[in-house]
């Protein structure tokens, strides 16, 4: 089979489309690939663009940096000036990831995907991805059907995929010990989201803030996840929430419930006091839908011989706040500018595509072990040790410190000098201390990240060792 392109980009969310920018303005010939009509680029699921839609100024800042790519109206719903997590007694909050915006998710997909075209990809829709073509433990390829529903194969160099978090790509990769091709169970969060109307039946900022996207934790509410209340313009927003489903199956229990993600999701809703006469916004058939977000640190290796993985297809999202549209703008971008090296220097082998590991690790790789420990650990904490522990552990310095992946030393040391009372803060500060220490060993083992294929193994041997330590010792507690 003739090998028409350079490079093939599977999945035209916010990874692909980026993937198929760099890798075209690099000089590649990219077809990029996505199973939805035009009008629909980017949509994850039947559901729809299934977000919370908010997303760091620092991401979008990126991309202008990376590809002259600016935005604006329509694709910027809102600007927000931060996110703040409150706590279950709504009685503190913290601060974390600085200035952003609320996006148009359906629109900014519209404009990437346009943007990939003006650089060169080709853009073909209505193409179901199936599985990669592999000859000689290598990647060369993909099959799948065309709007026709004919199957297809598409050879190519180099297969970018982008394919979003249920990846048909990487879970059919050979068994192999770069790529791992399956997720546990314990590190998805399943979500799902309205885009409302609503009106607001008072002024609170605990419930509803229009300068500021909030994010609710509570076990009982969204056990080992959290809910979130993001404003949009005109009178709307985004409300959502995602749980873990041992924290879920946990609470139900202990409550004699059976509540399910949706029944959840109207009971946040209806908890809310400032939230009333809703109805569903369905502009782009965009108003309600669930999906899955992983919340672990991105794949070990986002590489294998003629394969290069981004956005949700590798894990990326923050493992705390589930924020994945800055690493797959990230991702996307490098792995694109990659994928064009690699085809100029007419080598897609592992040892070349493994500077696109290095770089991403550099940009944003490198703390999301450590965010991973201490989903973990939050994961272990009822109601009452998250309010006494976001009311006496951590000020909110260091709580935005932790939360940007980076470790409070001093700070968190002094707070040694408090008198905790009860035994289970005691101990629950104990653990805190025990995931700050593990994150701080996980930082400085990813700033070690192997610069070649050598020495993977080694290093990741390290990592699975450090994660299986943090699980067996922190079990999700709700409520
Ligand atoms: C409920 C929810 C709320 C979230 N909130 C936020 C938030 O507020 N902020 C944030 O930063 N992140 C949030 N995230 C995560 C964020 O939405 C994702 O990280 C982001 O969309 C990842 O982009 P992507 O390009 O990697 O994948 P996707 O957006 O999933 O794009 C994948 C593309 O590939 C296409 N595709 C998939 N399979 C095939 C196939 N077999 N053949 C052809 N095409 C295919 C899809 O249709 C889609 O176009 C949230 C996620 C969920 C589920």
């Amino acid at each position: 089979m003739e090998e028409k392109y350079d490079v093939i980009v599977a999945g035209a969310g916010i990874a692909g489309s980026l993937a198929a920018v760099a890798a075209a303005k690099g000089g590649a010939k990219v077809v990029l690939l996505d199973r939805n009509e035009y009008k629909e680029a980017g949509k994850k699921t039947n559901w729809g663009w299934v977000c919370g839609d908010a997303v760091a100024k620092a991401h979008t800042d990126f991309i202008t940096q990376e590809i002259g790519l600016t935005f604006g109206d329509p694709e910027l719903n809102l600007k927000v000036d931060g996110v703040y997590a409150l706590s279950p007694d709504l009685e503190h909050k913290f601060a974390f990831e600085g200035e952003g915006y609320i996006l148009d998710r359906p629109k900014l997909a519209k404009k990437l995907v346009n943007y990939s075209t003006r650089s060169g990809a080709e853009y073909v829709t209505k193409f179901e991805v199936e599985g990669p073509i592999i000859e000689d433990n290598k990647v060369v390829g993909i099959f799948g059907r065309d709007e026709k529903h004919q199957q297809v194969k598409i050879k190519a160099k180099i297969v970018i995929d982008a394919l979003g978090v249920a990846s048909m790509l990487r879970r059919k990769l050979p068994p192999n010990e770069y790529v791992g091709r399956d997720v546990s169970t314990d590190d998805i969060e399943s979500t799902g989201r309205y885009i409302i109307r609503f009106r607001l039946a008072a002024d609170d900022i605990r419930y509803y803030d229009p300068k500021n996207a909030l994010i609710h934790l509570n076990q009982q509410l969204a056990p080992g996840g959290y809910g979130w209340v993001f404003p949009k313009r005109n009178g709307r927003m985004n409300v959502g929430l995602g749980v873990e489903k041992k924290s879920l199956d946990i609470r139900n229990e202990k409550l004699g419930k059976k509540d399910t993600l949706h029944m959840l999701i109207d009971e946040y809703i209806k908890w809310n006091p400032l939230i009333k006469d809703i109805e569903i916004d369905n502009e782009d058939g965009n108003g309600k839908g669930y999906w899955s977000v992983t919340v672990r640190r991105q794949q070990d290796s986002l590489v294998y011989p003629g394969y290069m993985g981004a956005g949700d297809s590798m894990a990326m999202p923050n493992p705390i706040s589930a924020g994945g549209i800055g690493p797959a703008k990230v991702a996307g971008i490098i792995a694109g500018q990659v994928a064009g090296e690699a085809v100029e220097a007419n080598d897609a082998g592992l040892d070349f595509l493994w500077k696109y590991n290095v770089r991403f690790n550099e940009n944003y790789g490198s703390k999301t072990a450590g965010l991973e420990v201490f989903r973990i650990y939050l994961q272990s904490l009822n109601n009452d040790l998250i309010n006494y522990g976001m009311a006496h552990f951590i000020s909110e310095e260091e709580a935005v410190e932790i939360s940007y992946g980076r470790i409070p030393e001093l700070t968190l040391a002094s707070t040694f000098n408090k008198i905790l009372s009860g035994i289970s803060n005691v101990n629950a500060f104990k653990n805190l201390v025990y995931s700050v220490n593990e994150m701080k060993k996980l930082n400085k083992h990813y700033k070690q990240y192997p610069q070649s294929p050598d020495g993977f193994n080694a290093w990741k041997a390290v990592v699975d060792r450090e994660m299986k330590e943090i699980k067996e010792r922190f079990k999700p507690n709700p409520i």
